[in-house]
């Protein structure tokens, strides 16, 4: 392959992670809560035989995305205005959603950073600490592996970093680094290869949450598992009492929803559309789970291996469809090209 093609496909991965991500997230957004018997039903009748027409969730369209895709991009508008990763000026993007009131669905432990943030605190003092453990900044974190997928130490520092601006509970960063780690692998070879891949995730997890590393080891052995064994096992997975309660499926506690949306990645052999299916079926914090598995199986296949027409349904609130997003993700390769010939 001529390096002409390579920077094509490298650009393709990055467009396919920013799409992939916000479609999975508006795909779940419609049944964002519900249990796998909902969700189940939602996947069989709307989502596999490509019915989308009629969905929404309250007052928005099929193709709003939610806060995990806003603050992913975000993250990816930061690094392209700051030419690499500013901590202050991501904290402030963080803020200003919350404070225009322009986020779509709220997390508790990001909501409450976020005003901490618009009242003057530092981006490293303003985090929600432990034991509150939610997904909210893993779920912004593969813009991370795609900028720093030539250097794993600055990968691992920027998914923690922007992950403590509003997540203080180490278990928390672990899943950052998991998701951005996970998008970062597939970038720079372009598939995924199970056990290279998770033995890799878990050693990079490790300093930060040991239960997570341990799990990720074993995500290889459990990937041929039929869907509703593999949701039984990850979904009690850290245990952790504050989200015990009131969630069927997959909860928004961080070390679960990681790593389901890995399974549901590895489980269905780098096909986009059955990721997503699998990760939604699950049920609990789909938008969530669905927006992860998006981003490193659309960075797995490229834009091109996305279903098109549902993509130009994209929207965040009349702004920021598809077009945008592509040319953001356009935007940041040309970045990430830059720092990897500076590195090199
Ligand atoms: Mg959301």
């Amino acid at each position: 392959m001529s390096d002409t093609e390579s920077c094509d496909a490298t650009a393709d991965r990055f467009a396919g992670c920013l799409i992939g991500q916000a479609l999975g997230d508006a795909l779940g957004f419609v049944v964002e809560g519900s249990g796998p018997t909902v969700c189940a039903e939602y996947v069989e009748s709307a989502l596999r035989p490509r019915r989308l027409a009629g969905y929404s969730c309250g007052r928005f369209p099929l193709g709003q995305y939610s806060d995990d895709s806003q603050l992913a991009r975000e993250l990816a508008l930061s690094f392209v205005a700051c030419g690499g990763f500013d901590p202050k000026d991501y904290a402030t993007r963080i803020a200003t959603l919350f404070t225009e009131n322009r986020i779509v669905g709220r997390g508790r432990a990001t909501e409450q950073a976020a005003y901490r943030i618009a009242q003057g605190w530092p981006w490293d003092k303003a985090g929600t600490p432990r034991p509150a453990a939610g997904n909210g900044s893993a779920m912004r974190s593969a813009p991370v592996g795609l900028l720093l997928a030539h250097d794993t130490e600055a990968m691992i520092r920027t998914a923690h970093d922007q992950g403590r601006i509003t997540h203080q509970d180490p278990r928390c960063s672990a899943g950052a680094i998991a998701i951005a780690g996970a998008t970062a692998s597939v970038v720079a070879q372009g598939r995924v290869e199970a056990s290279t891949l998770c033995a890799s995730l878990a050693e990079w997890t490790r300093p930060f949450d040991p239960i997570l590393a341990a799990a990720l080891e074993q995500l290889p052995n459990w990937r041929e598992e039929a869907p509703d064994r593999a949701l039984t096992r990850i979904a009690g997975i850290g245990s952790e009492p504050s989200y015990s309660d009131g969630w069927e499926g997959i909860s928004p506690f961080v070390t679960p929803s990681v790593l389901w949306s890995l399974y549901s990645v590895l489980h269905s052999h780098g096909d986009y559309w059955e990721a997503i299916c699998t990760a939604i079926a699950g049920g609990g914090a789909v938008d969530t789970t669905a927006a992860m598995t998006g981003a490193i199986a659309g960075a797995t296949v490229g834009l091109n291996g996305i279903p098109p027409e549902p993509c130009r349904l994209l929207s965040d609130q009349g702004t920021w469809g598809y077009e945008a997003l592509v040319q953001l993700a356009t935007d940041l390769h040309g970045l990430h090209r830059q720092l990897r010939q500076g590195a090199g």
